[in-house]
This record gives C-alpha cells, sequence and structure tokens, in this order.
C-alpha cells in the first residue's frame, strides 16, 4: 500500500505556538502559573463574546468544576445526553451523583426535548426531587436545540451545563456555543478544533464563577501568607507552556473554522442525491455547526452495506475512519444507569460514520475518501 495515510482529525500547528513558548521559557514562566495563561483566557474571554473564562487542564476537569458548582454532591441525579463521549458523564460519577440518560432529537443528534421532559417529570415521581443538573451537549460541533430545551430547563429550575468540547467555534441563533448553560466547557484536547496538547476551559457568567473556578483549581488555597485550607481543593489548573500553546491556536482558529466548514461542503457536494449516504448537516438557518468531523449515516433502505465494513475497506486504502460515538446506556459502566431513550442514538450508532476532516485534510484527501466510500458502496 503506497497510498498516504488520511488521519481522522489531527491538529495542526500556525506558526506562533514556537513564537509564545520561547517567550515562556525566555522568561521562565514554566512554573503552572504565568502571564500566558492570562492572556489565553483573555484572548477566549474576547472570542466568548466577553464572558469570563478560566483555563483549565482538561475538558472534564471543567465539566467537573461546573458539576462542583451547580451544587452536585453525593445521591443526586443529573441529566446527561447519552450519546456523547463518556468524558460528559464520568464527572457526575466523581461527584457521587447519578447520571440519568436521554437519548437525541433525531435531526440534530443531540438531546431530545420531548425525552428531557419526560425524563424530568419520571425523576420527580420516583424520588421526589429535581434532577440538580443537565449536561448537554453540542456533539461533534452540531448546537443542541436550545430554544427548547432552556425552556423546559427553565420551567423545572434546573440548571444546565453545556459540553461544547468540540463545538468550539460553532453557534446557534448567533450566539457562541458554550455561552448556553449556567456553565459551558471547552476542550483543547489534541483532537479537537484547536489544541494545547491537552487542556481545557469553563465559560462563567460571572466574574464571582469565574474567581470561585479559579480558586477550585488552584487546591481551594485560601489568602494567607502560610497555606490554609477550609475547602477540597483540585490542581486542575492549565499550565503557562500549554497556555502558550493555546494562544497561538488562537490565532488560526478562524482558518480552521473555515477549512472545517469547507471540507463539509466538499463532502456535500460528493454526497448530494446519493440514496445510500445522507451527510449530517446544519437543520436550519439557527444552526451553525462548527463540523468538527464529517458524519455520515448508511441508509439501510438503499444499501446494506455496514459501516463497520466501510471503515475496514478505509482502512484498507490507509483512511482512518471511526465509528459514531456509543450511546453511554449502552456501556457496561452505566448499566445501571436510569435511561429515557427511542433508540434514535442506538441507530445513530448502528448506521454512522466519522470520515476524515481536519487541517490536513485537504481537496484531494476528500476526493480520495468519496472515492474509496463510492467504490465500496457500489460494490
Ligand atoms: C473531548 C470531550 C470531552 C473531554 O475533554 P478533555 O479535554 O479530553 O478532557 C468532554 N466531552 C466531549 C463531548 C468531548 O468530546
Amino acid at each position: 500500500m503506497n497510498e498516504e495515510k488520511i488521519l481522522l482529525c489531527l491538529c495542526h500547528m500556525g506558526g506562533g505556538e514556537q513564537k509564545y513558548i520561547a517567550e515562556a521559557f525566555a522568561d521562565n514562566w514554566i512554573v503552572p502559573l504565568g502571564p500566558h495563561v492570562t492572556r489565553f483566557e483573555e484572548a477566549l474571554s474576547a472570542y466568548a463574546e466577553g464572558l469570563p473564562v478560566v483555563a483549565l487542564a482538561s475538558g472534564t476537569a471543567a465539566i467537573h468544576l461546573g458539576l462542583l458548582q451547580l451544587g452536585v454532591g453525593i445521591g443526586d441525579e443529573v441529566i446527561c445526553q447519552s450519546f456523547t463521549f463518556s468524558a460528559s458523564a464520568n464527572p457526575i460519577a466523581y461527584l457521587g451523583a447519578q447520571p440519568v440518560f436521554v437519548d437525541s432529537e433525531k435531526k440534530i443528534w443531540n438531546m431530545s426535548p420531548r425525552l428531557l421532559r419526560i425524563a424530568i417529570e419520571d425523576r420527580i415521581k420516583a424520588t421526589g426531587k429535581r434532577p440538580k443538573a443537565i449536561v448537554i451537549v453540542d456533539l461533534y460541533g452540531m448546537p443542541a436545540d436550545y430554544q427548547e430545551l432552556l425552556k423546559i430547563a427553565a420551567e423545572y429550575e434546573i440548571p444546565v451545563l453545556e459540553d461544547a468540547a468540540e463545538a468550539l467555534g460553532s453557534k446557534y441563533d448567533g450566539k457562541f456555543c458554550g455561552s448556553f448553560g449556567q456553565y459551558g466547557v471547552i476542550s483543547f484536547n489534541g483532537n479537537k478544533m484547536i489544541t494545547t496538547s491537552g487542556g481545557g476551559a469553563l465559560v462563567c457568567h460571572s466574574q464571582e464563577a469565574a474567581k470561585r473556578t479559579l480558586f477550585l483549581a488552584t487546591q481551594a488555597r485560601e489568602n494567607e501568607p502560610f497555606y490554609h485550607h477550609k475547602e477540597i481543593g483540585y490542581n486542575y489548573r492549565l499550565s503557562n507552556v500549554s497556555a502558550a500553546i493555546g494562544l497561538g491556536q488562537m490565532e488560526i482558529l478562524e482558518a480552521h473554522l473555515a477549512h472545517h466548514r469547507h471540507v463539509h461542503e466538499l463532502y456535500d457536494a460528493a454526497f448530494s442525491g446519493n440514496e445510500a449516504i445522507s451527510l449530517q448537516t446544519n437543520p436550519d438557518s439557527r444552526f451553525d455547526s462548527n463540523y468538527w468531523l464529517c458524519n455520515i449515516l448508511l441508509n439501510p433502505e438503499a444499501t446494506h452495506k455496514k459501516p463497520e465494513e466501510l471503515r475496514q475497506a478505509l482502512a484498507a486504502h490507509n483512511i482512518e475512519s471511526r465509528r459514531l460515538w456509543k450511546p453511554m446506556h449502552m456501556q457496561p459502566v452505566f448499566a445501571k444507569a436510569p435511561a429515557y431513550t427511542d433508540g434514535t442514538s442506538e441507530l445513530l450508532f448502528e448506521r454512522g460514520l466519522c470520515l476524515p476532516a481536519g487541517p490536513w485534510v485537504g481537496d484531494r484527501e476528500v476526493e480520495r475518501v468519496v472515492e474509496t466510500v463510492l467504490t465500496f458502496l457500489g460494490s
């Protein structure tokens, strides 16, 4: 096989990163706290329409500190979208709370407003109290239907945490994804929209919440000349060197977004009119996905081929693809968690595949992927 490998989504350095890392080294800011963390946070905050943003060690840490500040604790129930990556749900368990999974809506693939209402009503009946929080995910960068979901959350007075780990640059109704809940989560892991080699951020809605997040993330150390602690703290701060990488990445974010959207357009043009394939696409003008990954479903009425067979056919041509997320209510680790499902996410898992879309995937690479997919379906 001499075809060059096409990866699903790999990070890409824009050039500014080395300069900022060199600055950090020159000034000996290798310690966790330093000026680049502040500058990175300012850049993120400007991007987040002025909301205060706290840079953390990972997106998972951000979910943990967000839920903690929403008062989630032992014995509470927290509603979480089932169709997601396990990091959306794990912090619920860190806090000794019980996840309750809710299935997705067919068009958008994110939390179903209809099932959210059913789940809330049923949990109140079963436990005598309201779920403590709702974790809504903008999966693959597609915004959830906030108009409907936030109405229900407000009606029952349950706070929302928005897991926008995959959705940096996505918008809903013209507003920044990450801004819809009481807290919003972004990830800078290696395969996300931008990277700090590993890191995340919590988007807050007040300076008090941001200050509290920073306090919890730095070992809950009280402002005293000696080490003084009144609360349990965490070591969740982003390092200054990682933030230096993030600063460089912010300079190429717009170019990345444009590229991901361009790749989606190419797939859209290639697959439109093909009965066997449907490409995940913004359902109407309120939704503006960053198209972090480009995802297809195989239609069983038009093809008997399975996504797993397609994944292997692509791999044989040195093209990496990945099955869609396996829903949390199907995971052995969450087997005992209550779940409100209607088969949607199971169907997505069964029929879907993520195609390569990162900054290294150019027009020629898309052509190769498309050709391999169409050949496989035609054979
Ligand atoms: C990546 C991801 C996270 C976790 O982010 P990390 O920075 O890897 O900890 C959480 N939720 C979703 C949906 C993700 O894709």
